[in-house]
């Protein structure tokens, strides 16, 4: 996942994005930057691997380094391409028709077939991500209009795609039809706000308009907002936004994160109860389905495991090594609320089972006497190919083992998963229309030729 955000038209457009960014930082943590645009000078960068802060140290000076009334901003976690400093984003280059900053959130599925079409043709490219793919596209494309030329790309990109794209003159911001990850339109003052998330709305207190579409573009110049139909909209959100995803201050899908997330704590109260003396919830992921838990349940809710909030987050980390050292270095438990208790852990999901294995043995080791795991989302047994960090089907523990048999791996006294018609139901959207729950479900809403063939062989990479 990576968070995306855009302004138009303030004096302080690259102060504002670092803002921004700051507040999208749990989208993304390998990598951040800004583009900026001032009419006299035109096009600044500034880009780095780390968090905002690393990036973005003190004494950055944004009237100097980054001016102007425009700017695009990024924060990345790689899931096409690898982390290095080569694929951070927005990618700025100049072509024929002037120069061009991207930013993107999400995945295209077909990104290496272009690319490798794209490369037979003759083209280089400098980075491996498959916003670079999209790059090309537009800029071959004949059109004199940019706002075609991305209508012309639609038709050959396929997968999940926020994009924000700043010219000299205006700031587009795209969403593909199915609507995959959020976001949002937001006013301060005179100037428009694109956010990936609501929270970076409120936090520079502006005011929120809307949802960018489905298969929408909108285009802010100094005429104003114009809205334009990209494709037909064929929306299926992703529903893991709610279960782990997004922050549960944000507004998603046009339902708040923490009601959705608390419901979905009631309900796998109601489908997986336990006698039990006290709710653990495993910080941040767990929380507020813990509170819903307790809630439903009637057990006191407990915060048994602090969290150190100095590390990022195990699961959007790149390699082994930093997310088994991370669970120790993240998480201790408090061992009054735990000892002589019998604990209900309640979490967003599992992924590998390592983690889930160590916090349930850190519970124990403090003293509990019974453990109890219960998850707010169903088994996760297939991977997300729509910009979800999730691992290859074959290290899914889910993909392999029952629920008694991840229990046993883990090491909990009983597990209990959500199920997929409750999870729907505590998340349901107001329109009626259909998630995307594919790593639930298998159930991809996109289907692309190396799905398919992998589906009819039962194999996934
Ligand atoms: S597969 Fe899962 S994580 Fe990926 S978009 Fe669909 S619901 Fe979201």
């Amino acid at each position: 996942m990576c968070g995306i955000f855009g302004i138009y038209g303030h004096p302080e457009a690259a102060n504002l994005t670092y803002l921004g960014l700051y507040t999208l930082q749990h989208r993304g943590q390998e990598s951040c930057g800004i583009v900026a645009y001032d009419e006299f000078k035109g096009m600044s960068s500034h880009l780095g691997t780390g968090k905002v802060s690393d990036v973005f140290k003190k004494h950055f000076n944004f009237n100097t380094e980054l001016p102007g009334k425009n700017a695009i901003g990024h924060v990345r976690y790689s899931t096409m391409g690898d982390s290095g400093a080569k694929n951070c984003q927005p990618i700025l280059v100049d072509y024929f028709r002037g120069s061009l900053a991207v930013a993107h959130n999400g995945n295209l599925v077909n990104s290496q077939e272009l690319r490798d079409e794209l490369g037979r043709q003759g083209l280089i490219f400098s980075t491996t991500t498959d916003t670079e793919v999209v790059i090309h596209l537009l800029a071959r494309d004949q059109e004199d209009s940019l706002l075609e030329r991305i209508r012309h790309v639609a038709q050959k990109i396929k997968g999940a795609y926020c994009l924000l794209l700043m010219t000299d003159k205006q700031l587009l911001a795209v969403r593909d039809p199915n609507g995959f990850h959020p976001l949002v339109l937001g006013r301060l003052g005179s100037s428009y706000v694109v956010s990936s998330e609501t929270c970076a709305l409120d936090f520079i207190e502006a005011t929120f308009l809307r949802e960018v579409a489905p298969g929408e573009i909108v285009q802010i110049d100094e005429t104003g907002l114009h809205s334009f139909e990209l494709q037909p909209p064929a929306p299926s959100p992703c529903v893991f936004e709610y279960v782990y995803f997004a922050r549960p201050d944000s507004d998603v899908f046009g339902r708040q994160v923490y009601t959705v997330r608390r419901e979905l704590g009631r309900q796998l109260a109601r489908e997986c109860p336990v006698d039990a003396d006290v709710v653990v919830p495993v910080p941040d992921s767990g929380t507020v389905a813990g509170i819903g838990f307790a809630e439903e349940s009637g057990i006191p809710f407990h915060m048994g495991l602090t969290r150190n909030h100095y590390v990022g987050r195990t699961f959007i980390e790149p390699t082994q090594s930093i997310r088994s050292f991370g669970v120790k270095l993240k998480l201790n438990p408090v061992r009054d609320v735990i000892a002589g208790k019998r604990v209900v852990l309640v979490d967003d999901s599992i992924v590998r089972g390592t983690t889930s294995y160590k916090i349930v043995k850190m519970i124990r080791d403090a003293g509990a006497k019974e453990v109890h795991m219960r998850i707010s989302s169903p088994p996760t047994s297939f991977p997300c190919f729509y910009g979800v960090d999730t691992p290859d089907r074959k290290e899914l523990i889910s993909s392999s083992h029952s629920v008694e048999e991840i229990n046993r791996c883990i090491g909990s006294d009983t597990l209990g998963y959500l199920s997929r018609e409750g999870m729907l139901k505590a998340c349901r959207l107001q329109d009626g229309c259909a998630f995307c729950d594919a790593c639930f479900s298998g159930d991809y809403p996109v289907k692309f030729p190396r799905l398919e063939s992998r589906l009819q062989l039962n194999l996934f990479e």
